[in-house]
């Protein structure tokens, strides 16, 4: 988005979106898919969905089981410095044959971390992949709001952003979905609304 901006001299006269897209953040972030061959947070009476915590998971996502019983988690999706510091050695580019495949060492430590946030000791996965995302020369950086911003507010002026011209923007960077496709398609909504 900034790149956009950077070679529109038309949105740059737009003083709103250029004081958004200042606070614009870009973020490392990371994430951990665990499989397993039975969904023990099924036993913890956990539906498929998504759970936050300040540990070092910060987010886990349980997904649907395959009718066999066999099922995924994805065991972090991190974003920012912390997902940096967080596991180290997970491969920024994993090659397609190693598939981002995570050493014993990790698993281990993504797995008592999972024992740590479900009060339970969770069983070891049958395969673990992994990959770490920061690298802003390919735009793989992941854009969130920083601290003190209220984008809701500002909504209709940065989808709008030059009040006499019909010109729109739209994309998950301006978006309240930052990092999802739902935030992109969503701020793609708004300009169909609008026009
Ligand atoms: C590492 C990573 C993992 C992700 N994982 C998920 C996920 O699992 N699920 C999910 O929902 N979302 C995920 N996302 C987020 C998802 O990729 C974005 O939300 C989505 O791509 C945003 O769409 P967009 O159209 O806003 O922007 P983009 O997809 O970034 O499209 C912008 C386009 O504009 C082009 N462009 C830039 N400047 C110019 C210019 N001057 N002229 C012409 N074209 C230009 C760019 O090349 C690009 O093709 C992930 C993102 C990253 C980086």
């Amino acid at each position: 988005m900034r790149r956009l901006w950077f070679n529109s001299p038309i949105l740059q006269q737009s003083a709103v979106l250029s004081r958004a897209l200042s606070h614009l953040i870009e973020n490392d972030s990371i994430k951990i898919y665990l499989a397993y061959d039975h969904p023990w947070w099924r036993d913890l009476g956990l539906e498929p969905g998504r759970s936050v915590s300040d540990g070092p998971l910060r987010q886990t996502i349980y997904l649907q089981e395959d009718p066999s019983g066999a099922s995924l988690i994805m065991a972090s999706y991190s974003f920012g410095r912390h997902a940096f510091h967080t596991f180290p050695s997970l491969e920024s580019s994993p090659t397609e044959q190693a598939a981002g495949q995570l050493d014993g060492a990790i698993i281990r430590e993504v797995t008592d971390a999972l024992s740590d946030l479900h009060g339970i000791t969770v069983p070891l996965p049958i395969d673990g992949r992994g990959v770490r995302w920061g690298d802003t020369t390919v735009g793989s950086d992941i854009p969130l709001w920083g601290p003190g911003v209220e984008p809701w507010k500002m909504t209709r002026e940065l989808i709008a952003p030059l009040d006499r011209r019909r010109l729109f923007v739209c994309g998950d960077a301006l978006s309240l979905n930052q990092g999802w496709v739902l935030g992109a398609l969503q701020t793609t909504a708004h300009v169909l609304d609008l026009i």
